[in-house]
């Protein structure tokens, strides 16, 4: 079979570079929107990698990394294989700055999709055929929802050994054991023999350095590790988190923690108080478990059984 990359009818040969489209949806005016693919191949042959974002509309941050990528020469040029980037999937939900459709769903429970369905199921069909089908394994980047801010971490499942490797590769600062979804199109990758690892960094609706960067340099460390560009990259030691567990504030008040993001926390001891604006109380709060601090709410006015303070366990 010859080393043809087809994305929705765009034939891209070893050593060509293309823009190709891989899904266009209409509106109820004449505004019609296409949702553009990159691909960058070498004539050397080797993997099939694809770096995604904006699954979600407003979580910026990945759009940020991909869109970085998209400019660099050692990714435009590959030493072998291909590299596929798509800087926004949800190009809908990202004009309107929103996590969903207009029609209110979550495009990533939409997978794997169908012809005929709500514009989320042909997004996400059109994704699967013209996407998915053409690569080995890729990485989606997703951020914390708004106010929680999340350390960046790769998730990946821990029964699958190729999606291991691939996280040892990318190696963000924690790699996290999360099981596949309903309707993801992790799940749904994974069916057709593709890992997707996501990448968790930031919160919506904001830029930030620290996580952008971290997802750009995993991006480069995996590419690296699979000889495929030759870049200098600092090395990262991941620690492997198995469980994660959530504080909840078990009353309202003003949320304050002095923890530092991402640092080692011992069970049982204080990492937060929640204090009531009147003075009349501080609700002391402790680490259910040895941990590492990889998520944490940024909103000062918290209610009873919000989330909190998310600690990965090794
Ligand atoms: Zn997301």
């Amino acid at each position: 079979m010859a080393d043809i990359i087809n994305i929705n009818g765009k034939k891209i040969y070893p050593g060509e570079s293309a823009e190709a489209i891989m899904c266009t949806l209409s509106f109820p005016t004449h505004i019609v929107i296409d949702i553009p693919v990159f691909v960058f191949r070498s004539v050397n042959p080797g993997p099939r990698v694809l770096f995604q974002a904006g699954m979600h509309g407003e979580e910026v941050n990945g759009v940020e990394v991909v869109r970085s990528l998209l400019k660099r020469e050692d990714i435009r040029n590959p030493l072998c294989g291909s590299i596929i980037l798509t800087p926004i999937v949800n190009v809908i939900a990202f004009l309107m700055n929103q996590r969903e459709l207009p029609d209110g769903r979550d495009l990533n429970r939409c997978f794997p999709g169908s012809k005929g369905g709500s514009m989320g199921s042909r997004l996400a069909y059109d994704l699967m055929k013209n996407v998915i089908s053409q690569i080995d394994f890729g990485v989606d980047f997703h951020t914390g929802g708004a106010k929680i801010n999340n350390y960046p971490q790769v998730r990946c499942s821990f029964e699958d050994e190729r999606s291991i490797e691939l996280a040892k590769m990318f190696s963000s600062p924690f790699i996290l054991n999360a099981g596949l979804r309903d309707k993801s199109l992790r799940k749904e990758a994974y069916k057709k023999g593709k890992q997707i690892l996501v990448f968790e960094g930031g919160e919506s609706q904001r830029f930030n350095t620290f996580s952008i960067n971290e997802g750009i340099n995993s991006c480069l460390r995996l590419l690296k590790n699979l000889n495929m560009i030759n870049t200098e990259v600092e090395k990262n030691n991941p620690i492997f988190l198995n469980d994660t567990s959530w504080v909840r504030a078990k009353s309202s008040g003003m949320f304050r923690t002095s923890k530092k993001f991402g640092a080692f926390v011992e069970k049982d001891s204080i990492i937060g108080k929640i204090v009531s604006p009147y003075a009349e109380k501080e609700i002391l709060l402790f680490a259910p478990a040895d941990g590492f601090l990889i998520g944490i709410n940024n909103q000062p006015i918290v209610n009873e059984g919000d989330a909190l303070m998310n600690i990965g366990v090794e």
